[in-house]
């Protein structure tokens, strides 16, 4: 078994530093409209797993931005005859030039994302996905 040592820094400056001093990369895990989560991961030469972690608030006005940007999509697909269901939030590139566009832009992606996410653990995959929901985030009830 890994042991796991969790980290949240206090800054990017500082998860910066801690991934260089350990000679890994940063990576972007995941954003939402608000925020931005970068990670860094290393291993120690005894198996121990090393995690650090910022959460990065954008500025208002470009979080604001982006919320309008981002679109809800909901897939369902059927596993051992039981519905499994994925809801992800997306947020749109400035390039889509309609309402249509920047929906099925965010279906693609959506689709995209459950299944690197999730294929290992029930199957999903781009082929087996059907949206059962779309809708500006700015609009979306739970
Ligand atoms: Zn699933």
């Amino acid at each position: 078994m890994t042991l796991m040592e969790y980290r949240e820094a206090n800054s990017k400056d500082d998860l910066d530093r801690w991934a260089r001093t350990l000679g890994v990369r940063v990576h972007i895990v995941d954003e939402t409209w608000d925020c931005v989560y970068f990670q860094a991961d290393a291993e120690y030469p005894d198996g121990t797993h090393l995690r650090c972690r910022y959460r990065y608030v954008l500025p208002q006005r470009l979080a604001l931005r982006r919320r309008e940007r981002t679109f809800v999509v909901g897939f369902s697909h059927t596993v051992d005859g039981a519905t499994c269901c994925h809801v992800r939030p997306i947020i749109v590139g400035l390039s889509a030039e309609s309402e249509a566009a920047a929906m099925s832009q965010a279906v693609i992606y959506a689709s995209a994302l459950v299944e690197l996410q999730r294929r290992p653990v029930c199957g999903a995959s781009a082929a087996n996905l059907s949206p059962y929901v779309i809708t500006r985030a700015t609009n979306w009830k739970p």
